[in-house]
């Protein structure tokens, strides 16, 4: 019997019709930030005084006073009433994916049998879900299940439907930080301390340096009907089946193609609901896999960024299924094909607008760029594995070092003139870089590096961390990821280096100040000198993690591997990066994370790895015993009447000639069956003796070393099936169908 569930839902996807999106009369300026409480509605809503206070605790951190809460939570509470708002909810981001929120409602009695509508200071700034099953990786044991949110104020508030969204951190009754927002909040206020004191050395009026995140999201969509005809997809986020589609992505027709009619109606609604939450939407298009695509916004303040993003992850999974598909956020839903990644663009700036990983005009702009970028290095080079720690999961395993996505080797491009110019810095002697004037004191001989760096076009897509011309670009970050991660990584990292540069350069001026050598000029020299000579020892130091060259290659590996860069691939040994006690020691001094916090995440991670694994494990053994075998075995059935009929209706030696193709497929199907119900055993027994570990990072390397491996096994078994079984009786929908269909 034909499988009518699989040509049916194929059947629907096909005559599906884009759906009608009306736009928004106003232009997208006008709605953009509709939906938010920004400074705009602030000025609006809070008496001028509060407002004042308000941008003091926004801007530079200004401690949030209970009566000022208060004062601000009323006006919120106008502005949320007039927008039709009802409930409130503290939005967090738990260790797990996603977020997580709870809902109240305003209402409260009024002591007199009736009911009030009520927002105080209290409610906004502290909440506390009870949130006993978060992950905390023993910090908060179940039975003292306080966590409590605290208000983010330099997140503004935002409506969807009838909910106030309360931007918040998630930290546990004893302090302890148990999401992503706590410890990125204090490496970016790690980073903006030491690098305002590296940039006093060159302009002493720069107040403050913010860090800012530009991320590109990749996804795919399929429909959302095929989607429901895929239990691994549905419980995994990924096909853990399904052989090539004769076409996917190998004439290169998707990227950047015309959007397909339904996409477009998706993406139009995405956009519109993005940007009235302040989400400024800048790119669209199509990706390198068929139904792979990327929506880019402009940057902004890594905090403000990161929280935007977990904002549109959510908001694409319900658009999506509005428009009849699902959005796959899996860093590799298909095998054989492109997975999907996040590029976080990531720069430092000052408030008074200077970007500081952009070439300037002069010597003195380009020498504190070079500081800018050496020190970069630095951060990147030393705590390369912990980087890779940063953006690894059991979903980008998947991509990172497949040769598609970034390595599982961190290292930097830096295209052809930067490298120039740290290396004229590194190579010439002092009297090259400077020359002296008597009357305008000291020249810097730093060369010029021409606009034309800004549009490098020079790009080398296997590096993990690109330099891009104004910014670098971490790509090895997975789609599926909150970026705090990684941004808390880089930030913590740059602004060790920054602040190790700072005093190093400090403890020089001190020796060099007096020296007649370094006292002419102009009197900057002995700061100018400590500075080169620090830098050319730091461009010295971290040469090893530049490399321009193809990160796909195996000589690469070599050649990284001598060079001490981490080369692990296993991604619960990858984790322990964390506990270095180089990771640790930053962690701790820069405020960011404590060894406590650091262990009880890294179980987090563990746990969560095993997880995934596990399910994965589940789903693929169920799918092959109950989906593929019985199906396989029937059409085997098919074949053997067919050949019994032949044996029935001719002689025998003419009917072995008649049978043979099918016998051939016979056989072939009782041998791959045997393998499936073999492995699949294999793979229990594996599970049951991985499951008594009881240590979390012993039990996930155990999973990762004896479980995963056997997946590939026993798919590549399934997709010889899936290209021998009769295609009427085949119950999945096929690549072909999943990848192809609009
Ligand atoms: P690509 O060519 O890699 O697609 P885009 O020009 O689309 O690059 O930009 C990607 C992202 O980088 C966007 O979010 C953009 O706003 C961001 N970006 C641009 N300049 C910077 C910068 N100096 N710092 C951080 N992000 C930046
Ligand atoms: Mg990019």
């Amino acid at each position: 019997m034909a499988n009518e569930l699989r040509f049916q839902v194929v059947g629907e996807a096909f005559k599906k019709k884009p759906l009608e999106v009306k736009a928004p009369s106003e232009r997208p300026s006008e709605y953009f930030g509709k939906k938010v409480f920004n400074r705009e509605k602030m000025y609006k809503y809070l008496a001028k005084d509060v407002y004042q206070k308000m941008m003091d605790v926004m801007d530079n951190g200004a401690r949030l006073e209970r009566d000022i809460a208060n004062a601000v939570a009323a006006g919120m509470m106008q502005w949320a009433k007039e927008n039709g708002v009802t409930h409130y909810t503290h939005w967090f981001q738990p260790l797990t994916e996603g977020t997580a929120e709870k809902h109240d409602s305003f209402i409260e009695h009024d002591g007199k049998g009736g009911m009030i509508e009520e927002f105080s200071g209290k409610l906004l700034v502290q909440q506390e879900p009870d949130a006993s099953s978060f992950p905390s990786g023993g910090i908060r044991s179940t039975f003292e299940a306080r966590g409590y949110s605290a208000w983010d104020p330099t997140s503004p508030v935002f409506i969807i439907d009838d909910t106030l969204i309360i931007p918040t951190v998630f930290i546990s009754y004893s302090g302890e930080s148990l999401d992503y927002k706590a410890p990125l909040l204090r490496a970016l206020k790690a980073v903006n301390v030491a690098a305002t004191e590296v940039c006093h050395y060159f302009d002493p009026e720069v107040k403050k340096v913010t860090s800012n995140l530009g991320w590109e999201q990749e996804y795919f969509l399929v429909d959302e009907g095929l989607y429901a005809a895929r239990p691994d997809l549905l419980l995994t986020g990924r096909t853990l089946m399904g052989h090539d589609s004769a076409k996917n992505q190998q004439m290169d027709d998707h990227y950047f193609g015309s959007i397909p009619e339904r996409v477009a109606a998706f993406m139009k609604e995405l956009e519109i609901t993005a940007l009235e939450l302040g989400i400024p939407c800048k790119t669209r298009h199509n990706e390198v896999a068929p139904n792979q695509f990327e929506l880019a916004p402009i940057f902004e303040e890594t905090n403000l960024a990161v929280d935007h993003n977990m904002l549109l992850m959510s908001l694409m999974k319900k658009v999506a299924r509005k428009h009849g598909f699902r959005a796959l956020l899996h860093e590799k839903p298909f095998a054989g094909i492109n997975g999907s990644g996040k590029h976080n663009n990531w720069s430092l700036s000052t408030d008074n607008g200077i970007l500081l990983h952009a070439p300037g005009k002069t010597p003195e702009q380009n020498l504190r760029f070079a500081t800018f970028i050496v020190e970069t290095l630095m951060g990147v080079y030393k705590h390369n594995g912990l980087l890779k720690a940063s953006i690894m999961s059991a979903t980008n395993a998947h991509r990172l070092g497949a040769n598609e996505a970034p390595p599982a080797i961190i290292s930097s491009f830096l295209g052809k003139q930067l490298s120039e110019l740290l290396d004229h810095i590194e190579k010439a002697d002092k009297t090259d870089l400077f020359t002296m004037d008597g009357k305008q004191g000291m020249k810097l001989d730093i060369p010029e590096i021409p606009e034309l760096l800004i549009d490098n076009t020079d790009r080398n897509r296997t590096s993990p961390f690109a330099f891009t011309g104004n910014r670098f670009e971490f790509r090895a970050v997975g789609s599926e990821a909150n970026c705090a991660s990684a941004m808390i990584a880089l930030n913590s990292a740059v602004a060790e280096a920054l602040a190790d540069f700072k005093k190093r350069v400090d403890q020089k001026i001190s020796e060099y100040s007096g020296k007649a050598e370094f006292s002419e000029g102009s009197g900057h020299s002995a700061k100018y000198h400590a500075i080169i000579d620090v830098l050319r020892e730091d461009i010295k130091a971290c040469k090893p993690i530049r490399f321009d060259g193809n990160g796909y290659s195996e000589e690469w590996k070599a050649e990284a591997a001598k060079r001490g860069l981490d080369t692990e691939t296993s991604c619960p040994v990858i984790f322990e990066r964390y506990l270095d006690d180089a990771s640790i020691r930053m962690f701790e001094s820069l405020g960011v994370m404590t060894r406590k916090e650091l262990e009880a995440r890294n179980e987090v991670k563990w746990e969560t790895y095993t997880k995934k694994i596990q399910i994965e494990a589940r789903v693929l053994g169920d799918l092959s015993m109950n989906h593929i075998i019985p199906v396989a075995t029937s059409y085997q059935s098919q074949l053997l009447r067919n050949v019994e009929r032949m044996r029935n209706s001719f002689p025998a030696e003419k009917a072995d000639k008649l049978n043979a193709r099918n016998m051939k497929i016979i056989e072939e199907i009782a041998e791959r069956t045997a393998t499936i119900e073999t492995k699949v055993e294999e793979l229990v027994a594996a599970r049951k003796v991985a499951n008594k570990i009881d240590d979390e990072h012993q039990k996930a390397i155990a999973y990762h070393d004896t479980i995963a491996p056997m997946f590939d096994t026993i798919r590549r078994q399934i997709d010889k099936l899936e290209l021998i079984v009769d295609d009427s009786l085949w119950p999945l929908p096929k690549y072909r169908e999943l990848l192809f269909i609009r």
